[in-house]
């Protein structure tokens, strides 16, 4: 299949590149477009055969749901429906977050296919904010389902080249809107009320919304910590091997843990160089690529990892070493990716082993 690539920049006129888009949805084709978050492989949600072909050209398994994406608050009725008892705070975390990189995993309707969810009685939804994302749902008129662009478990995409590696000749067309504006997946989280007291939420995948900008609304779980209830589902954004470079990586805390080996190249991913960076000294690495230079600021850091990791991934080290990142604000979703992809890295028997 021949992909084609149109642009959307901010100079472009938005109105056609969502019409071309929404005819090829319309037609039960898949698109891949960017967010603020990470490029995503959009289908109509409520077509099955349309999400389908997500699924296929991800080589995505059916027990991994996908996120459904709305073009305004009132949409979310028609995929979910919102329990009493969270119904005001999920009205303030709507006023508060959307649009944005927070996503609500709610009771579905059943309008809503099996594929979409897996067969959960759960649906995951989001309000997106990027304008080219913003543009196809206008055009479209209804929930797009998009999971990430990228084949599955493997680094997500952060531009449409990236996306043109990941899945060209897969799809019939790739809308580049250039850099994505934050750099990670959304925050997904399940709402849990409490009589008398805040609500639980537990995070079932930490993103761009940090638990810093959630306290205000209710407690956060985190998983493996106390008071997180798992949702048992076993979808790989939640499961160990994911977001995997095809080269072995290591997160390395300790410095004094890492011993070279003679004759390797290593690559260091880390997120200033500076002071902070006491791995700098403890190799003679190959290349040093830092995520935020100097300043080390978190939100750089997460819209440079993603890429910066798939360009190392493509430059032949025999490992790539990197620091956690602090744990704070967007610093505890890059450690839960690092975590994941150090779980997959390798090869693809690894992850299947692994999983
Ligand atoms: P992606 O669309 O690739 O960014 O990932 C979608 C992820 O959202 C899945 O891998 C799950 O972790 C999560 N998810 C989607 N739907 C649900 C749901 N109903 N309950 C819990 N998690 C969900
Ligand atoms: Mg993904």
């Amino acid at each position: 299949m021949r992909t084609e690539i149109i642009y959307a920049d901010s100079t472009g006129d938005l109105e056609w590149v969502g019409e071309k888009a929404a005819d090829l949805l319309a037609a039960g084709e898949v698109v891949a477009l960017p967010a603020e978050t990470v490029y995503g492989l959009a289908a109509d949600a409520m077509n099955p055969d349309a999400v389908a072909k997500i699924f296929a050209a991800k080589e995505r398994p059916a027990h991994d749901p996908l996120i459904v994406h709305i073009f305004n608050r009132e949409d979310l009725r028609l995929v979910a429906t919102i329990p009493d008892d969270i119904a005001e705070v999920c009205k303030k975390l709507r006023d508060e977050f959307w649009p944005g990189a927070l996503t609500l995993v709610l009771p579905k309707r059943p309008e809503v296919p099996d594929s979409v969810t897996a067969g959960l009685d759960t649906v995951a939804v989001r309000m997106p904010a990027d304008s080219v994302f913003r543009a196809v749902l206008k055009a479209f008129q209804g929930p797009l389902a998009a999971p990430s662009a990228n084949r599955f478990g493997r680094i997500s995409p952060t531009s449409a080249s990236a996306v043109e590696d990941e899945l060209g000749g897969r799809i019939p067309m790739i809308i580049d809107g250039g850099a994505c504006r934050d750099g990670v997946e959304s925050t997904i989280i399940k709402i849990e009320a409490v009589e008398g007291t805040k609500p639980n939420f537990h995070i079932l995948r930490s993103g761009p919304v940090t638990i810093e900008m959630l306290k205000p609304f209710g407690r956060c779980k985190l998983p493996g910590k106390k008071g997180f209830i798992s949702t048992g589902i076993e979808a790989p954004g939640q499961l160990d091997s994911h977001y995997a470079p095809t080269t072995p990586l290591r997160v390395i805390p300790r410095p004094e843990d890492f011993v070279p080996e003679e004759g390797k190249r290593y690559a260091l991913l880390t997120l200033d160089g500076g002071k902070k960076s006491k791995l700098m000294d403890a190799a003679a690495w190959d290349k040093i690529e830092m995520l935020s230079p100097g300043a080390g600021k978190l939100p750089e850091a997460a819209v440079r990892f993603f890429h910066l990791l798939r360009q190392l991934d493509g430059e032949g080290f025999d490992e790539i070493i990197a620091e956690p990142m602090p744990d704070h604000g967007v610093g505890i979703a890059l450690n839960d990716r690092l975590r994941r992809a150090q779980h997959g890295s390798g090869s693809a028997t690894q992850n299947a082993a692994d999983e």
